[in-house]
């Protein structure tokens, strides 16, 4: 273990949780590269492909998504330059769930296309998601699931198979994209920013919760791990921070996103 490492870490126990988060990521970034992060990406969509995953081929759903996903990734590119973002639709309209995997492959199941009431809605999700990759999030998670050391062996490329493997374990459990509740109410934080900066209404993320919640719903990326933030808590802390950032942006892009529904096979 670098010696640099050894200091960031013993730094994570004694200060706040927004420094605590620059650290790990700082951490993060020394223990698993961009490259790593890449390669755990493809590692997860060969596992998808081989799940019999069915992707949507419709082109203008897919324009529709990628359209919204490059109004947010400027944005997204600001904190975390150099991530190659690209984006699956899942053709699934029973799914209500949305997620990324490490190096920027982004996944967005028609499901929750159709529950949305509102562009700002899905643009509110889809900057959660941006926001795992920007915050490293699964370096962090990996260093929560296997300990520093075992990440730190393989950071130090002994065996540049270790990373495929720890991926395959990882994928099959789900856990990949298991995020602890610190590291999801960041994502909101920064989703609602994304959102803002596009022009969109920030609230649309906590009035996705706010659905959910109604429906009595709880996609995957809700669920995954049991010290999940419950909706009541994400929409609150959503809403201070739009008070506290002072986020004033209006667009619903409603007529819009009823367009694209038309279209989504159910
Ligand atoms: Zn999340």
């Amino acid at each position: 273990m670098q010696k640099s490492m050894l200091v960031a870490v013993a730094v994570l126990s004694s200060c706040s949780m927004m420094q605590r988060s620059q650290t790990e990521q700082v951490v993060a970034a020394t223990l698993v590269s961009d490259q790593q992060e890449t390669e755990l990406g493809f590692q997860v969509h060969e596992e998808l492909k081989k799940e019999n995953t069915k992707f949507l081929e419709n082109p203008d759903v897919g324009f529709y998504v990628g359209g919204l996903v490059q109004k947010l990734t400027p944005f997204a590119d600001k904190d975390r330059p150099g991530v190659k973002w690209q984006y699956f639709v899942i053709d699934d309209p029973k799914t209500v769930n949305a997620f990324v995997t490490p190096g920027g492959r982004i996944y967005i199941y028609t499901g929750l296309l159709l529950t949305a009431d509102t562009e700002a809605e899905v643009v509110g999700v889809l900057g959660h998601e941006l926001a795992h990759v920007v915050a490293r999030h699964t370096a962090r998670q990996l260093v929560a699931a296997k300990g520093l050391e075992t990440v730190a062996a393989m950071a130090l490329g002994k065996d540049p198979s270790d990373v495929a493997l720890l991926a395959a374990g990882l994928v099959g459990k789900g856990s990949i994209m298991a995020y602890g509740r610190d590291m999801e109410l960041e994502a909101d934080q920064y989703g609602g920013k994304y959102a803002n900066a596009a022009g969109y209404d920030p609230k649309g993320l906590a009035t996705f919760f706010e659905k959910l919640r109604a429906q009595g719903e709880l996609p995957q990326f809700l669920t995954f791990l049991s010290t999940h933030p419950t909706n009541t808590e994400r929409i609150e802390k959503i809403n201070a921070a739009i008070v506290a950032n002072g986020w004033t942006s209006k667009e619903q892009g409603t007529a819009a996103l009823k367009a694209i529904q038309a279209k989504i096979p159910r």
